[in-house]
């Protein structure tokens, strides 16, 4: 099964997993694989070289982050942004057991709620809709509380959250706390600059916007308390040591700048496909429900629970049938454990059970939204019929 979606023979609608490499990421990396092969911490001509390619990316980062070039620290991707900020913000620099707090939402990824549950974190519940329920937050927030994290936008359900006046309530009423967003899924639809210019720390991942796996970045505003989890050479302003991932930087920063370039676009066509995703199923499935409101959603997410099934027989038969989706996050190597996200927008855990998350991106064509909607209802229904 080679090649990209486009063409391939099979429609790929799993972009929220991960996105096919954009081609000017990749020629963008190539020769730092090869004749520009320079460790930018050193000091002669190859080196310097390799240095001036780190510094360009830092700046076209800077551009598409909204921060400036000394607050972006590049990364591994999201996993480890999100633990950076959990781990390194979420504790006073040396106290081990102190009295900190770390408050989180009930739908984060688990590279946030896994080491905020390490932490003791009081867990915030949403609404059914699948936005942040500020009460309870505002209830939860104190002097005491050292890290507030609440993602931008969802990886499951694809709800965007209101960041600025969650900003407001932590400001208020949590004044020591440093705020923190996983932007991860909301970096190729939203306006990141705008939208996550309330929080102190911020984390994206190359692969799901035409990146390369592995590479992200963590913007962490000047001023923002912080103890950095990986130390050693010195790298990044001492804030993430470890020889630069110079080919996979650059591709990164080439890949947001031609998703920023080209986002009002992949909005627009995105939406427009995804709504004829969504409303298609809903009317030829009878028993399908939209989880979360669409219009708080990112437009490449099109997310249903199906009365009567299981996600994963579903996903078999859509494998069959040339559709690539997923039931819920696709991190977990394919573990088909409830979704906590699910559960904390309180859809019962028997609908639950039958979820499809569709996502779509660059890449998604009219054809791969027409062969969704013949095969989902067609594989819905032989479940139903079968009783599997
Ligand atoms: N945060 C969110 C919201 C995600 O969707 C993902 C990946 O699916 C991650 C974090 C982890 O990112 P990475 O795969 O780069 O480690």
């Amino acid at each position: 099964m080679g090649g990209t979606a486009a063409g391939a023979g099979f429609a790929y609608l799993d972009h929220a997993a991960t996105t096919p490499m954009r081609a000017g990421a990749v020629a963008a990396m190539l020769p730092f694989l090869t004749e520009r092969f320079g460790n930018p911490s050193g000091s002669h001509a190859v080196a310097r070289d390799a240095r001036r390619a780190l510094d360009d990316a830092r700046d076209a980062m800077a551009d598409a982050l909204g921060c400036r070039p000394g607050e972006v620290v590049f990364t591994s991707g999201g996993t480890e942004g999100d633990n950076t900020a959990v781990f390194g913000a979420g504790r006073q620099p040396g106290i081990r057991d102190g009295p900190d707090v770390v408050v989180c939402s009930a739908i984060e990824h688990h590279a946030v709620l896994d080491p905020a549950e390490r932490l003791g974190a009081r867990v915030v519940g949403v609404h059914r809709d699948g936005t942040a329920d500020l009460d309870a937050l505002a209830a939860n927030l104190d002097d005491r509380v050292r890290l507030v994290s609440v993602m931008l936008a969802n990886n499951e359900v694809g709800t965007v959250q209101p960041l600025a006046a969650i900003a407001e309530l932590v400001r208020r009423l949590a004044p020591r706390a440093v705020l923190h967003t996983d932007a991860v899924q909301a970096f190729p639809w939203l306006d990141i600059t705008e939208m996550a210019a309330p929080a102190d720390l911020v984390s994206v991942s190359g692969h799901k916007f035409g990146g390369p796996k592995g590479v992200g970045a963590l913007v962490v505003r000047d001023g923002t308390v912080f103890d950095p989890r990986q130390v050693g050479g010195g790298q990044e302003r001492d804030r993430r040591s470890g020889t630069h991932n110079v080919a996979g930087i650059v591709a990164l920063a080439e890949a947001a700048r031609l998703t920023v370039e080209e986002r009002k676009a992949t909005v627009e066509r995105a939406a427009g496909l995804r709504d004829q995703l969504a409303d298609g199923l809903l009317a030829a499935v009878p028993g399908a429900f939209e989880s979360g409101a669409r219009a708080a959603k990112v437009a490449g997410c099109c997310h249903l629970c199906f009365e009567g099934i299981e996600s994963e027989a579903l996903l078999f038969l859509l494998e069959r049938g040339g559709v690539m989706a997923s039931a819920a996050s696709s991190c977990a190597s394919g573990a088909q454990d409830p979704s906590h996200v699910l559960a904390a927008l309180g859809v019962p855990r028997q609908l639950a059970r039958g979820s499809l998350r569709l996502s779509l991106g660059t890449t998604t064509t009219t054809a791969d939204v027409a062969r969704a909607l013949e095969v989902v209802p067609d594989a819905v229904h032989r479940l139903r019929r079968t009783g599997s």
